[in-house]
């Protein structure tokens, strides 16, 4: 099938609930993709942050064909290695003791959302049930995780809303005491706000809602869906901060690309779930579990990361450069590959003449081009990136971009 073709059997056959580019990829390999005329592009978006290793990365793939011939699924009736050894590995590296498995990043904020809810109804009372979570959170399309984000024009015509969601602006300790009262069982945040913009929870304010959480026995909650794995320079964004949440959920770029969610917690808080209180049919099946111990068995290697971070200290360079050039930058924001550029002007233009000369980009908030490339990607990928980039900005300024 051509492109054409294969919009047309979108339109006709698929639900209306994304706009989508014209343009249907058919291939990739490491950081490109190929449409289906054969035209390459370089890809700045991962799959939305979860292709971490690229297209078709040679241990994925393996992963998952040797997975496949010998079992994907038996659902968690049964005990499975595979799931239990990932687990190992997650808690290994990380602030916790316990994981519950699912498929999705909503998935795993709803397990975060009942466990807190449980918690609290059993050790402050039943009326302790209301989770904080902040203005321009994003936090997933189940319609208590729609309840759970701040923002608007997700919410809007789904009413009623689940109710037990308070939104409080980012960083501002003043509000969060206000908000904050004995219904309260937990806080929840995003360390690097995705779909917000890419805004950043700073430390000093981490520092006081991990006091008042301990102070009044609420549980911190960090939707690490698209910020962990990797993606900031460490395994988990909080490990800038060095504050641990109580639970941590994670989805994204955990399979690189199979779905698979996770609801990571401590044992005080895990010990809420007790069987039957949750589940998933397809959660942590043997194949999603294969696949995501191989990336995070990459990820953990030693000198993985400082290549990142590396790669990704270039880039911020090469940003600020652009910045100092071009005056409709406002702000270069992030960390890692996790890189949000504010613009003075609509961004989405920008993003579409960058598909045309080959580079996938994509916005969020109207005005904010968002970077979130494999973790893999490579300086002279950066520098053609930069290139593309920095011709958009010229053409813009030379008034050929609205
Ligand atoms: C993508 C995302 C979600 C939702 O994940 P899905 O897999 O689409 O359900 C939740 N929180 C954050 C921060 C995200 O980026």
């Amino acid at each position: 099938m051509n492109t054409t073709e294969i919009i047309e059997l979108t339109q006709q056959y698929i639900m209306n609930t994304y706009t989508r580019f014209p343009v249907a990829f058919v291939r990739g390999e490491g950081c490109y993709l190929f449409d289906a005329e054969g035209k390459q592009y370089l890809d700045f978006v991962a799959g939305i942050a979860v292709n971490a290793l690229g297209h078709s990365h040679p241990a994925i793939v393996e992963s998952i064909c040797e997975q496949a011939k010998k079992l994907i699924h038996t659902s968690n009736l049964f005990h499975i290695q595979s799931q239990s050894e990932l687990a190992h590995l997650l808690c290994e590296n990380s602030f916790a003791d316990k994981v519950f498995f699912c498929n999705s990043g909503a998935e795993a904020n709803e397990a975060a959302v009942k466990l807190a809810r449980r918690y609290g109804k059993i050790n402050k009372g039943e009326d302790c049930y209301e989770v904080i979570t902040a203005e321009k959170s994003f936090h997933g399309r189940t319609l208590k995780m729609i309840a759970a984000t701040g923002q608007e024009r997700i919410k809007r015509g789904f009413e009623p809303l689940p109710q037990g969601f308070l939104h409080v602006p980012l960083n501002n300790l003043d509000a969060l005491y206000q908000a904050i009262s004995e219904k309260t069982c937990a806080i929840m945040l995003e360390p690097i706000q995705g779909e917000g913009g890419l805004h950043r929870s700073e430390k000093e304010y981490l520092l006081k809602v991990r006091e008042l959480c301990d102070k009044h026995q609420i549980l911190l909650i960090f939707d690490e869906i698209q910020c962990g794995m990797g993606r900031t320079g460490k395994l988990f964004a909080y490990e800038h901060s060095q504050i641990p949440p109580d639970i941590l959920t994670l989805a994204k770029a955990l399979g690189t690309g199979i779905p698979i969610g996770a609801c990571l917690a401590t044992d005080r808080a895990a010990q809420a779930f007790q069987p039957g209180d949750h589940g998933s049919t397809f959660g942590g099946n043997f194949l999603a579990c294969q696949v995501a111990k191989t990336f995070l068995e990459i990820l953990i290697r030693p000198n993985f990361l400082a290549e990142v971070v590396k790669n990704a200290k270039y880039l911020h360079g090469q940003l600020i450069q652009l910045k100092s050039q071009y005056e409709l930058i406002q702000e270069i924001r992030g960390e890692g590959l996790m890189i949000g550029i504010e613009l003075n002007i609509e961004a989405k233009t920008i993003v579409e003449k960058a598909l045309q000369k080959g580079l996938i980009i994509n916005c969020v908030q109207n005005n904010v081009l968002r970077l979130v490339p494999p973790l893999v990607v490579t300086k002279e990928q950066i520098d053609e990136a930069i290139q593309i980039m920095a011709s958009l900005f010229q053409e813009s300024l030379q008034g050929k971009i609205p």
